[in-house]
């Protein structure tokens, strides 16, 4: 019997009627013609657009999952694993807690990687076979790398990952070893990664697969269409606000092209785009202080910290792309402390949601802002958790109950329970 040497699929077709545009001067770019993540003419960032953006009606009938949204995206289909159609938690006692008309946690760790990262990565990666390159890279806080190397070993392609040294969350890592990546650990925090590898992919070394890849951000702004999808099924109408935790904001910035993109189309009334809210961790602020100035531009913190390591960067490199969306919506961001992340990481799990320190900062702003009266009690409110809780077991275990030793018998531990 003979078998099928190869029954990967080949490289997908490219969408007619897409491009790539400068988003600073507006140049534009065949989407496929060679590797760029920059303008030629002034290094702006790069965005896929479209002659026409579809609508509702053309998802119907397409599945589940990140590929249902296909007419919105560049490619016809990818390399997946498969990824999306994560679940719209209630959260019952926070909602009550917190006062709100609707609160719901779009729950991104339930990806196949555990992260939200995997929405880019089947676009990204897809795009990678489709331009023929040979080999992958990032730099990453490590839920990059993880969804990378699972993408890139499915790809059956070289992967590389940099890492800051003894910066990323044991899960992490883990995955990525066992995925095959090869693991440079840097001397340096995720910024001097992100330059190394950005040089690379600038000099032919490799394929660049973080958030600066126009691509990726085109998978994930299904997280988007997912919501308002879901949303109007439930409640007739679409959220009036979604909160989620800001690092290099490509996240913010898909979804506020997800939302220009439906608008134009006529599938979203401009009247009716929900409020976009970043947050950040008080150590790692530059995307805050950007926005509390209303600057149009982010200072780079050459130092940063936080128990949330996810988001432990101190140069977005989407704020170009990502102020507008919180300026134009009306939104705000918020910076809230590492203890405030650990109580909302709590909350979560005391509702049956596990997920990492940085997604927790999503429900820890949003209770900041409630407080402040920001956000008012008449608001349907979505809060994007990105990470599952066992990325990270180490900040698990430390916000969690103490273990309890016991003997070895039944009357040994009846007598504990009875203290
Ligand atoms: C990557 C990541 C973020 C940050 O997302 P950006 O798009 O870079 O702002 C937040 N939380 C988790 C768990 C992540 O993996
Ligand atoms: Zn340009």
């Amino acid at each position: 019997m003979t078998v099928e040497a190869d029954d990967r699929d080949p490289p997908p077709d490219g969408r007619e009627g897409s491009w790539l545009a400068c988003v600073e001067c507006g140049t534009t770019f065949p989407p496929f013609a060679a590797v760029r993540y920059r303008c030629d003419e002034c290094s702006g960032l790069l965005e896929v657009r479209y002659a026409d953006p579809p609508t509702f009606e053309d998802f119907r009938g397409r599945g589940r999952g990140v590929w249902r949204y296909a007419p919105a995206l560049p490619l016809e289909s990818g390399v997946s694993l498969p990824e999306g159609d994560t679940p719209l938690h209630r959260v019952p006692d926070i909602r009550e807690e917190l006062d709100l008309r609707a609160l719901r946690v779009k729950h991104e760790g339930m990806n196949p990687t555990g992260s939200f990262k995997d929405r880019g990565m089947t676009v990204g990666v897809a795009v990678a076979r489709r331009v023929g390159v040979d080999r992958l890279a990032c730099a990453s806080t490590g839920n990059t790398s993880a969804a990378l190397a699972a993408y890139g070993a499915r790809a059956n392609m070289e992967t590389l990952v940099l890492l800051p040294a003894g910066k990323v969350a044991a899960g992490k890592v883990a995955q990525a070893a066992l995925h095959g990546a090869r693991i440079l650990e840097v001397d340096g925090n995720f910024d001097t990664c992100l330059d190394v590898v950005d040089d690379l992919a600038t000099r032919g070394e490799a394929y660049l697969l973080n958030s600066l890849n126009p691509f990726r951000l085109e998978g994930q702004k299904t997280i988007g269409l997912e919501i308002l999808e879901s949303f109007r099924e439930e409640y007739g109408t679409v959220p009036d606000r979604i909160v989620l935790p800001v690092g290099n904001a490509g996240n913010t910035a898909a979804l506020y092209k997800c939302f220009r993109e439906l608008a134009a189309a006529g599938a979203l009334d401009p009247d009716d785009v929900p409020t976009l809210t970043g947050v950040q961790a008080e150590g790692a602020a530059p995307f805050v202080e950007a926005v509390e100035a209303a600057a149009d531009e982010v200072r780079r913190w050459p130092e940063v910290e936080t128990r949330a390591t996810a988001i432990r960067i101190g140069n977005p490199v989407n704020a170009p792309k990502a102020l507008p969306g919180i300026y134009e919506t009306g939104g705000t961001a918020v910076a809230v402390s590492d203890e405030e992340i650990t109580a909302a990481q709590r909350s979560l799990a005391a509702e049956g949601v596990g997920v990492e320190p940085a997604s927790a900062a999503s429900v820890a702003g949003l209770r900041r802002l409630r407080e402040d009266g920001v956000v008012g009690a008449d608001e349907r409110v979505v809060c994007l958790t990105t990470g599952h809780l066992l990325k990270d077991p180490d900040a698990a275990a430390a916000a969690g109950a103490d273990t309890e030793p016991v003997p070895g018998t039944t009357e040994g531990v009846l007598d504990h329970l009875k203290g």
